[in-house]
């Protein structure tokens, strides 16, 4: 069996396989399980790296039917049965599989405007999350040096594209770096003239929740003094501010500092799959799968994740459940006895943290807010981390942030300075 990727889908997956009687290999692109929920953690001082990226050995230590290898799945030869493999070195290998389950998760998407990127990155893996810390707390450090009043105002606006539950929580978490964890720390720059703006083309914030608990998110960003601006469409992204469209015209709003966290898409794979097993694809390039999660036509390719298409929402419960049921399948295959039961999502509910002592979270039709919401924000969050070490670090980081007010996490290596010329912005006239 092969199992591609190691987020949510392929580590349940894999997990779920352990004492299956056949040998097991788990192909991943980085030699850690990234907990992409706590990257806004990273990026905005909280949280280091490794606290939210576990090695993939480690979790699978004495996993005895498990072969882990690191490497790029390219593309999927149906016809032969193998996945294709770039490792570092460079070279192809041929990875042969009876079953493949296929978890590799989602990309950005830019809606067609890919050169938005160099201005507005966003935020789906380590380097992201560390580009971005690079690029916000330089930021502040730009707006102290800056001597000419409208240049320090741009160093100290933020605007945030999509506000969803990654804008939300970074328009929440910069909020609270400007207004209280870095307080004191400037004698130049003012940081209580930060600007934070949110920007979302959807009527409301968190579009993927309750409407009360997205007037609750709003209330809420909106006493931090964030700037929510819906119903706005950005149509330009340049290095010194954005332009943006409503209904009554557009505006330009200056801020060097811009985060992308709006719309997903299959990674490349996906494209290459879909065009090697004839699936149908979705507008996102998700592939199509059958409701018991395998493609049409190919009982022995599964694909579980935000790489699968389906009306379920792109979260990490859906990943894991259904690694785990496709998995279970293929068991059931060894065992003589097939699992005929579709995919059934059990929904958990769902939870965005805004700032501390402040959540909104839909368990069922219950509805849970303020700090109750907080804290149950936090102790799923901590059960679902993988690692007891990474769970006691991480909480003592949690008490450092937010009991107190520390970000001890604000290191920018000078190869994180330099990426993508973060901090190299063209001199305004
Ligand atoms: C910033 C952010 C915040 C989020 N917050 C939440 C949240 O609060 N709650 C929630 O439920 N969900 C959240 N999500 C969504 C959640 O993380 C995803 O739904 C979940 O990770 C999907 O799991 P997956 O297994 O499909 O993909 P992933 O977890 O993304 O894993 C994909 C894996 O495949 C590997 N990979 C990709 N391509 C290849 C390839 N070609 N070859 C080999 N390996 C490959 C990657 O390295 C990665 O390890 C968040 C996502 C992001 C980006």
């Amino acid at each position: 069996m092969v199992v591609v990727g190691a987020g949510f889908g392929g580590l349940f997956a894999t997990k779920t396989l352990r004492r299956a009687p056949a040998s097991v290999t788990l192909i991943n692109g980085t030699t850690y399980h990234l907990f992409e929920p706590l990257l806004y953690q990273v990026a905005t001082g909280i949280l280091s790296e490794g606290e939210v990226a576990l090695p993939i050995r480690e979790i699978f230590r004495g996993h005895d039917n498990l072969d882990i290898k690191l490497g790029w799945v390219t593309d999927v030869d149906v016809a032969e049965k193998a996945v294709l493999v770039s490792a570092p070195d460079g070279r192809e290998r041929r990875v042969p599989y009876d079953s493949l389950i296929v978890a590799a998760g989602a990309s950005n998407s830019y809606f067609g405007n890919d050169g938005f990127a160099e201005h507005a990155p966003s935020l789906k893996n380590i380097d992201d999350a560390l580009e971005l810390r690079s690029r916000i707390f330089h930021a502040f450090e730009m707006a102290e040096l800056e001597e000419d009043p409208a240049a320090r105002q741009r160093w100290l606006t933020f605007i945030l594209i999509g506000a969803g539950p990654t804008g939300v929580e970074m328009a929440g978490q910069i909020a609270e770096l400007a207004h209280r964890a870095l307080k004191g720390q400037y004698r130049h720059a003012d940081l209580a003239k930060t600007r934070i703006i949110l920007v979302d083309a959807a009527d409301r914030v968190l579009p993927a929740f309750d409407p009360p608990m997205s007037r609750d998110a709003l209330r809420q960003l909106s006493t931090m003094g964030v700037d929510v601006r819906l119903n706005t469409r950005v149509v330009d992204v340049d290095a010194e501010g954005v332009k943006m469209e409503t209904a009554d015209g557009t505006e330009r709003v200056e801020g060097y500092t811009k985060i992308w966290a709006a719309g997903v898409a299959a990674p490349a794979l996906g494209q290459r799959l879909a065009a090697a097993t004839g699936a149908e694809t979705d507008r996102a390039s998700r592939i199509r799968v059958n409701p018991d999660l395998t493609i049409p036509g190919h009982p022995e390719i599964f694909v579980v994740g935000d790489m699968a298409a389906s009306n379920l929402p792109g979260v990490a419960q859906v990943a894991m459940q259904g690694g785990r049921y496709a998995a279970r399948v293929i068991k059931g295959r060894l065992a003589g006895r097939p699992l005929t039961k579709p995919f059934r999502y059990f929904d958990k509910g769902n939870m965005a943290t805004i700032s501390r002592f402040s959540a909104v979270a839909n368990v069922g039709r219950l509805h849970f807010r303020g700090v109750l919401g907080w804290l149950m924000w936090l102790a799923v969050h901590l059960f679902y981390l993988i690692g007891f070490k990474n769970k006691v670090t991480t909480l003592m980081h949690w008490v450092v942030s937010f009991l107190g007010r520390g970000r001890p996490q604000r290191v920018a290596t000078t190869q994180q300075i330099n990426a993508r010329n973060a901090l190299t912005r063209p001199t305004p006239p």
